[in-house]
């Protein structure tokens, strides 16, 4: 062991998120590199996912329903805090407005409570703690503790990008006023108001969730490192343009390591649901790039009229697909058209939730309809795989930008000031991703993605040095700490 590494083993860094399967999974896959490198890992999430997904595995609290102290995953020790969400169905129907509310309210002292608990009262050094930008105040938490926090930003750079200007005036954007006013950002091509993410716009019903984003862009000084899950190669032009103001650091794709080509089984992960893995049986039966797979995450509801049009355009199309529609809360049955399974059986299956990480890899699967959440691209991106890309709220539109006109591996839907796609144009882009004069030039653009995806992340590439460079700065930070956390507990 070196000297460095038998230091490190005496630090802890804490991760910390709420309960979103988007938000937790890039954490612990940075965690899981930063065991890697010697550094004790601890995630703090809230009590929901305990419930929902630790509880089973657990001896301790099945009798008791005491939430264990002692759980860990891989490696990564996991401890869970209140947000104040009974995690009962009920009161899990929140709007995002009221549970950011909820969370920022109780978030911050159950927090602290946790880190004087375990960390201080045990004595553990705590070197770090990484928060996302959807809890802000976790930075104030670390600073009053004087322990450095870093941010891991989980959309695409060109996002954080694109709210550093807009949070603290540097450019003009869309207002009720001028509404179609378009925005040239440095590193970017010029946005439309339709290309902007949903939580700037004027329009935006959603106020606490651009509260947050806020609360982090016109304070950064709070933040020590802002890491990201993302990669040097794919966003260079827009990382390069912050590096003289509050530079973002890729540290990514951070995902399951069999999608990156590393013969690796075990993934650090949650799942909120269970997967129906039945479909990659069905996905074993079907010819090489002939399935459209088809998912819009774990958070939107299609409307009635959009599921509709979706379904006319597959059956119209007479592609094979995969399509993933989530149970309605209490609802057995999926919300489909009449007679739509029975019409297309042969060639389609429909789940309420499938694995999708191992869906896209699968050599059956030709494309993928997505939303643009972040994760679902970049996994799509890692599997090599081109998107007809959907978009519908927050980074998404931008997202659907970046696909289509930065990375160059999809289509972007047209769609109505309602966000609603024609079956017409659906059936187009169908059309045009599958045997279109673009399709092998996307499939191309595809597969070189993927290749630096894995270089990336790979020994000696550029997320991995970044990481190591953090790795080194914390130890580096480590005796300031150490003399900090004696302060705060004289
Ligand atoms: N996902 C999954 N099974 C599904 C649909 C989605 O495992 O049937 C996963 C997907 O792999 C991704 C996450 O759910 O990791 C969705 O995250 P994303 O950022 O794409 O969208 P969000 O759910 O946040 O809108």
């Amino acid at each position: 062991m070196t000297s460095s590494e038998s230091r490190a083993e005496e630090l802890h860094v804490m991760l910390v998120a709420f309960s979103a399967q988007g938000h937790i999974n890039p954490l612990l896959r940075l965690g899981k590199s930063l065991l890697a490198r010697g550094l004790q890992v601890t995630l703090a999430t809230t009590e929901l996912v305990y419930h929902r997904v630790f509880k089973s595995s657990s001896t301790t609290a099945a009798t008791t329903d005491t939430i264990p102290t002692n759980f860990t995953t891989n490696g990564i020790h996991v401890l869970f805090f209140s947000d104040g969400l009974d995690p009962n169905p009920d009161q899990t129907q929140l709007t995002p407005d009221d549970y950011m509310a909820l969370v920022e309210n109780l978030g911050p002292i159950n927090l602290s409570t946790l880190i004087k608990t375990h960390f201080i009262n045990n004595s553990k050094k705590l070197a770090c703690i990484i928060n996302n930008p959807f809890v802000p105040w976790v930075a104030d938490v670390a600073a009053e503790f004087k322990i450095p926090c870093a941010c891991l930003w989980i959309q695409p750079c060109a996002l954080y990008a694109i709210y550093y200007h807009f949070y603290n005036n540097t450019n003009q954007f869309p207002t009720l006023e001028n509404p179609e006013l378009n925005v040239q950002l440095p590193g970017l091509p010029l946005l439309k108001p339709q290309d902007l993410p949903s939580f700037i716009l004027p329009t935006n019903p959603f106020g606490a969730l651009s509260k947050v984003l806020a609360d982090m862009l016109k304070d950064m000084k709070k933040l020590k490192w802002v890491l990201a899950n993302s990669f040097y190669e794919l966003e260079k032009e827009v990382i390069d343009s912050m590096a003289e103001t509050y530079p973002v650091i890729p540290v990514g794709p951070l995902l399951p390591l069999s999608l990156l080509g590393v013969d690796e089984n075990e993934d650090v992960g949650i799942e909120m649901w269970k997967p129906q893995d039945s479909c990659l049986e069905w996905l074993n039966d079907q010819p090489p790039s002939s399935v459209i797979y088809i998912s819009f995450g774990s958070l939107i509801v299609l409307s009635a009229k959009k599921l509709e049009s979706i379904a006319t355009a597959l059956k119209n199309s007479n592609c094979k697909f995969l399509w993933v529609i989530k149970k309605q809360d209490g609802k057995d049955s999926l919300p489909l058209p009449q007679g739509f399974k029975e019409e297309t059986k042969n060639r389609g299956m429909v789940v309420p939730w499938c694995p999708q990480t191992k869906v896209l890899v699968h050599p059956a699967i030709a494309c993928f309809l997505t939303h643009c959440g972040w994760n679902s691209m970049l996994e799509a991106i890692a599997a090599g795989k081109p998107m007809i890309a959907y978009p519908q709220w927050t980074d998404q539109p931008t997202n659907a930008k970046l696909v289509s006109d930065v990375f160059r591996v999809g289509i972007r839907l047209e769609q109505d000031s309602d966000g609603f796609v024609e079956t017409g144009e659906l059936e187009r882009a169908i059309e045009e991703i599958v045997s279109g004069p673009k399709s092998e030039e996307l499939k191309r653009n595809a597969a070189e993605l993927k290749r630096a995806a894995r270089e990336a992340v790979a020994d000696g590439g550029s997320s991995d040095r970044n990481i190591q460079t953090f790795v080194d700065e914390i130890l580096a930070t480590r005796l300031d700490v150490m003399e900090s956390s004696n302060e705060v507990n004289k």
